[in-house]
């Protein structure tokens, strides 16, 4: 049974269920002196007076704004509609942000649900330290595209749970390339294979419907990996297994080749044309016995970060 009831119970409604806490909690947790408008010391704002000089609207409550909370439940009625299927956020946001929202739509909207599933994420850290603008520790994705091949920032990101905090590192993303030059290593050896449909990898799939459990699909493929570096004789049923269970999770879905050829943005280095042509000399030096040609070549493209495999079917090579 997937575990997610858990968030089905959440949300749905009995939205007071979000954050988990009791009335008298919230109450006895509020420092601050009741202001003189509220009815209830769990009132929250929806319109808020503005002073002159404020940004202000004409409202039958008097000149005034929406309050913060205002914001979702307008926008999501105006996109989403009265009721819609999935509200991500930060877990920092379940109270009082996403209560107040569940609080005002439901009331808005003659008390129908307004969200069927919350999935709540855990805090992003960067390089062991909380993420902000102010500190200007962040990376753009476009700026981590320079350094590292796209598909490892994804495995990256997918090998913590949404739940979990995430320490987002350059290290990480460095693991998550080996781990992936693991992958397409293991593929190159293998040629054609038949991919089977997706129903057939039940051991990555029911995981990511068991609240999106990406460690656990993560691992299944590292299991089959495993298999496939072993079994020769069934290589290609892992592969196939592999590029099936991958593409569940957008993982593993390149030509091997391809993979291997990536090179980090703004460097100066071989491009792919001279690369060939350098290898297809060497092999014509090496048909004529001239060895001390065919190393050298060899040695050139090793000192610039071009690393040659030779295998029954011709020379590869893949970027350091
Ligand atoms: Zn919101």
């Amino acid at each position: 049974m997937p575990a997610y009831h858990h968030h089905k119970l959440l949300g749905g409604e009995d939205g007071r269920r979000l954050a988990n806490r009791d009335r008298g909690e919230k109450i006895a947790g509020a420092r601050v002196e009741v202001a003189p408008y509220k009815k209830d010391p769990a009132d929250f704002v929806l319109w808020k007076p503005s002073q002159d000089g404020q940004p202000g609207w004409d409202s039958p409550w008097g000149r005034g704004r929406p309050g913060w909370h205002l914001e979702c439940s307008a926008m999501s009625k105006e996109y989403l509609g009265e009721t819609f299927d999935i509200h991500c956020g930060g877990q920092d946001l379940i109270f009082p942000h996403h209560e107040n929202e569940i609080a005002q739509s439901t009331c808005a909207h003659g008390g129908k649900e307004f969200v069927r599933l919350w999935m709540h994420n855990g805090h992003l850290m960067v390089e062991g330290e909380k993420m902000s603008k102010s500190l200007g520790n962040y990376y753009t994705v476009h700026d981590l595209l320079d350094e590292f091949p796209g598909e490892a920032i994804r495995l990256a990101l997918l090998k913590t749970h949404y739940r979990q905090p995430l320490d987002f590192t350059k290290d990480g993303l460095l693991e998550a390339k080996r781990e992936l030059d693991g992958f397409y290593a293991a593929f190159r050896k293998v040629k054609d294979v038949q991919v089977p449909s997706l129903k057939t990898v039940p051991e990555v799939q029911m995981p990511l419907e068991d609240d999106l459990n990406t460690p656990q699909a993560l691992a299944r493929l590292h299991k089959s990996l495993g298999a496939l570096n072993k079994e020769d004789y069934k290589a290609d049923i892992h592969k196939g297994y592999l590029l099936a269970g991958g593409e569940l999770l957008g993982l593993l879905q390149q030509d091997p080749e391809h993979w291997f050829k990536w090179r980090p943005g703004g460097t100066e280095t071989l491009d792919e044309k001279s690369i060939e042509a350098l290898i297809s000399e060497r092999g014509e030096a090496r048909a004529a016995k001239d060895f001390k040609r065919a190393d050298e070549i060899r040695d050139g493209l090793e000192g610039q970060g071009i690393l040659l495999e030779d295998g029954p079917e011709g020379s590869t090579w893949k970027r350091a």
